[in-house]
C-alpha cells in the first residue's frame, strides 16, 4: 500500500497534488512519501516479528537520499552500505555506525580503511584475499573487526539476469563448497572476529522458493561451521523481495516471507541481519514528468514524449522494466501510445503498446515505483542535468535534492591551456 491516490481527480502524494509540486520544482523531478517510507518500514518489521532481535539494515543503493535514510534510521533501521560514498551518507544521516553492514566484491583500500575509523557493525566478505587485507589494516589499527563471509549458494534467484546474484557464474561471495575452509583461515587471522555468514542472491524476488532454498544451504554450512568448532553468532540474509510494478502483481509479503524465514532458521541460534532496499523505498516513490509533446507514428499507435529520460529513470532501458504510468488529472479518455523520452537512443523507451490515460502536451503524468533504483541510478547523458527530489510529509514538502542543471556539471570540465 502507498500513499500515492486520486483525490478530486488529481493524483495526490499524501495531502499534496503533483501538480503543486510540479509548479513549485518543475518537472522532472522524483516525489517520495514519508508516509510510504514508514509505513513500509513498520510493515517489514512487523513480519519479522516471530525473530528474536532482527536488525535491518536498509540497502542504501535502493535510495541513497540523505532524507530517506533519516526517515528510515528514525524507524530503527540501520544501513548496508557497498560503498565509501554510501556509508559517509548513511553516517551523514544519522544511521548509527554498529548499525552498519559493508557489502559488495570490491571494497578498495581506502573503503576497508573508512569503514574501521567509522567503528561500522559488520564487514560483508565477498573473498578470502579481501579477509586477508581487512584483517592487516584491521591490525594496524589495532581493531578485530566484526565479518560475516558471503557465501555463493549457487541458486537460480528466477528474476532478471542482471539483478541475479546468488548464481555461481555470478561475482559475488565464496562458493559454498569452499566456505567452512575459508571461514576457517579467516577465523585466525588476527584483525577479523569471524562471527556469521552472510548470502543475498538477487533483486525483485517474486517468489520465495529461492531464498528458502538459499537460506536452507546456510543453515546447514553454519552447522559444519560449528561442527569444525568455529563460533556463528550472526546470519545476514540480504535483501531481494521483490515489489508490484504492475497492477496485479503479488510479489510474496513481508509476513509470508517473515514466516518462511522463521521457518527455516529454526533452531540457528544467530542474530539475523536483513538488507530489504527495493520493498521499502519502490513504492515509496514516482517519478513525475510532463509531456512534451505527442507525435504520430505512420498507422501505429501515437509516441507520447515526455521530459524525463532514461537518464533519469533506467530501469526500463536496462532491464526492460515495468512501470506504471498514468495522468496526474485523468481525463477518463483512454488510449494506446508508445512512451518514449527525448534523449537520443532508441533505448529510451518507457513502454511500447501501452494502454493509458490520453495524454496532450504539457499535460503531468507519474512513472510509479520509481522510489528504489530510480534517481540513484541517474547519470547526465545526453548533457541533461540531474532531476531533484522531494519528500512529501502530510500537507508539506520540502526539495531534498536539488536539481542539478547541465551547466553546473560542465562547471567540473576543464579546456588545458595547451589545447
Ligand atoms: C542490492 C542489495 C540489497 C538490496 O536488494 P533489494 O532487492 O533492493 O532488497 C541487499 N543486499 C545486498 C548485498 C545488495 O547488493
Amino acid at each position: 500500500m502507498d500513499h500515492f491516490h486520486f483525490r478530486d481527480g488529481v493524483l495526490h502524494s499524501e495531502d499534496v497534488p503533483l501538480s503543486a509540486i510540479a509548479e513549485a520544482v518543475g518537472t522532472p523531478v522524483y516525489v517520495y512519501s514519508r508516509a510510504t517510507l514508514v509505513r513500509h518500514a513498520q510493515v517489514f518489521r512487523a513480519g519479522l516479528a516471530g525473530l528474536e532481535s532482527p536488525h535491518i539494515a536498509f540497502a542504501v543503493k535502493a535510495n541513497p537520499n540523505l532524507a530517506v535514510l533519516k526517515v528510515l534510521a528514525g524507524e530503527g533501521f540501520g544501513a548496508d552500505v557497498v560503498s565509501g560514498g554510501e556509508l559517509t551518507r548513511a553516517l551523514a544521516a544519522g544511521v548509527d555506525p554498529a548499525g552498519v553492514v559493508f557489502s559488495g566484491v570490491g571494497k578498495t583500500h581506502a573503503e576497508l580503511v573508512q569503514g574501521i575509523e567509522a567503528g561500522i557493525g559488520q564487514f560483508n566478505l565477498e573473498s578470502e584475499e579481501e579477509g586477508y587485507e581487512l584483517s592487516l589494516i584491521a591490525e594496524r589499527h589495532g581493531r578485530r573487526v566484526p565479518c560475516a563471509l558471503r557465501v555463493n549458494p549457487d541458486v537460480d534467484a528466477r528474476t532478471h539476469a542482471k539483478i541475479s546474484t546468488g548464481m555461481r557464474e555470478n561475482k559475488f561471495g565464496v562458493p559454498l563448497d569452499r566456505a567452512a575452509e575459508i571461514y576457517a583461515a579467516l577465523a585466525d587471522q588476527p584483525g577479523l572476529e569471524m562471527r556469521g555468514v552472510a548470502v543475498h542472491i538477487g533483486s525483485q524476488l517474486t517468489e520465495l522458493a529461492p531464498l528458502e532454498m538459499a537460506f536452507e544451504k546456510v543453515g546447514a554450512l553454519i552447522v559444519e561451521l560449528r561442527q569444525r568448532g568455529l563460533s556463528v553468532t550472526h546470519a545476514d540474509l540480504g535483501g531481494g523481495l521483490g515489489v508490484p510494478y504492475r497492477k496485479g502483481d503479488e510479489p510474496p509479503t513481508p509476513a509470508e516471507y517473515g514466516a518462511m524465514v522463521a521457518r527455516v532458521t529454526a533452531g540457528w541460534e544467530v542474530r539475523l541481519t536483513f538488507e530489504p532496499g527495493r520493498v521499502i523505498a519502490g513504492n515509496a516513490g514516482v517519478l513525475l514528468t510532463r509531456v512534451v509533446r505527442t507525435k504520430r507514428s505512420g498507422n501505429g499507435p501515437p509516441f507520447v514524449i515526455v521530459d524525463a529520460a532514461m537518464n533519469d529513470l533506467m530501469r526500463p532501458a536496462m532491464y526492460g522494466a515495468w512501470h506504471d504510468f498514468d495522468a496526474v488529472t485523468p481525463s477518463g479518455e483512454r488510449t494506446t501510445a508508445h512512451i518514449v523520452g527525448p534523449i537520443c537512443e532508441t533505448g529510451d523507451t518507457f513502454a511500447m503498446d501501452r494502454e493509458t490515460d490520453a495524454m496532450a502536451a504539457g499535460d503531468l503524468a507519474v512513472f510509479r515505483t520509481a522510489g528504489a533504483y530510480g534517481a540513484t541510478m541517474a547519470s547526465s547523458y545526453n548533457s541533461r542535468g540531474f532531476v531533484p527530489e522531494v519528500l512529501v510529509d502530510g500537507d508539506r514538502f520540502a526539495v531534498v535534492a536539488d536539481r542539478i542543471d547541465p551547466a553546473a556539471i560542465m562547471d567540473a570540465e576543464r579546456i588545458p591551456e595547451w589545447l
